[in-house]
């Protein structure tokens, strides 16, 4: 009795992401942007979103940060920094200054994806940064950053490199699986807990002083990229935002094909898509990266979810300010492109 299964009034249904698929084409979320003020309809569904994230209560806990060492590289200095983000939750990062520029600097918060961590941002190993590190795919997100008189913070996202979980004895061999789903317990999520890291990372900039804070960024790609998008959403002192790998409609990319556990958000697709997390950016500066092959980020669906950005753009008057840049090749960031984009909006 082989073959597929077929019952008296037709084909059966037994793959779940059948029901879910169906589910997804009967949903309309609630808080969709259909037109009309751009400024009230954020007003609605940034809290909202705020707490389908589960993010951590803004924090009064000293940063007590301080520095672990500090080194020249070819561009620009680097200091190795940990700062606290809240209790036993703390925040390793590198600061770059380019040389040729004065402070104070414009900056860009740097998130790395699923990878060996920050250090891939300066090129150089995790365990001995004295050592080269051959980075792929423009993922040296500090240098790059220096190359175009830019400084920045590399931030070590919870779940990877020197974050990864160490201390607990039984683990998933999927780095963020354990942490992404006792979030969920506790009525948070991963993702919503690396945001408030970002927020704490602006407190830490803020607090030093030599930071030109009207031109501060966020950028990332992959689980970098989508971190850089829930910042932009909620974290009102984000300027400028390119997301790279990492935006396409939920749809098409998580509800269609397999990704990690902290790329979801409980109950997010009554309220809102894609779209619309990043619309509550407009309209500030945004500069979306996606590679014409990315196989997880498919490019139908990035063009689907930029076409709803660009409407919720232009309705706040700020056409120009969202741009789509397309790589030509996979899931990676593209360097020369992308900042050429981002020079263009925010020079
Ligand atoms: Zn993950």
């Amino acid at each position: 009795m082989e073959g597929r299964q077929v019952a008296e009034d037709g084909e059966l249904s037994l793959s779940p992401s059948q029901n879910h698929r169906y589910l997804l084409e009967e949903i309309a979320p609630a808080l969709r942007f259909t037109g009309g003020d751009v400024a009230a309809w954020q007003e609605r569904l940034r809290p909202t979103l705020r707490e389908l994230l589960g993010m951590p209560e803004p924090s009064r806990l000293r940063l007590r940060a301080r520095t672990l060492w500090r080194n020249e590289l070819e561009r620009g200095t680097v200091e190795k920094l940990a700062f606290a983000a809240e209790p036993h939750a703390d925040v390793v990062a590198y600061f770059c200054t380019p040389h040729d520029r004065p402070p104070p600097y414009p900056t860009v918060i740097c998130l790395q994806g699923h990878s060996t961590g920050m250090h891939v941002s300066i090129a150089r190993e995790r365990d001995d940064e004295s050592v080269p590190f051959a980075v792929e795919g423009d993922r040296d997100f500090a240098l790059g950053a220096m190359r175009h008189g830019f400084a920045a913070l590399c931030i070590e996202q919870r779940s990877f490199g020197y974050r990864r979980e160490q201390a607990q004895a039984a683990t998933s061999p999927h780095g963020c699986h354990d942490a992404a789903m006792q979030a969920l317990m506790l009525g948070r999520t991963l993702v919503g807990e690396r945001v408030f890291d970002v927020d704490r990372g602006i407190d830490y900039l803020t607090a030093r002083g030599d930071v030109d804070l009207s031109r501060l960024g966020v950028m990332g790609n992959s689980g970098g990229g989508t971190a850089t998008i829930y910042a932009a959403a909620l974290l009102d002192r984000v300027r400028f935002a390119m997301p790279s790998c990492a935006f396409c409609t939920f749809a098409d990319s998580i509800m269609s094909i397999y990704h990690c556990a902290d790329n979801y958000v409980p109950g997010l697709l009554r309220w809102a898509e894609a779209a619309d997390v990043l619309g509550l950016f407009a309209p500030k500066p945004v500069v979306v990266v996606a590679g014409r092959d990315d196989p997880i980020f498919p490019l139908l669906g990035v063009r689907t979810a930029f076409d709803d950005l660009r409407r919720i753009y232009t309705a706040s008057g700020a056409d120009e300010q969202c741009r789509l840049v397309i790589g030509d090749g996979g899931h990676r960031f593209y360097e020369e492109k992308a900042w050429q984009a981002l020079l263009e909006l925010i020079e």
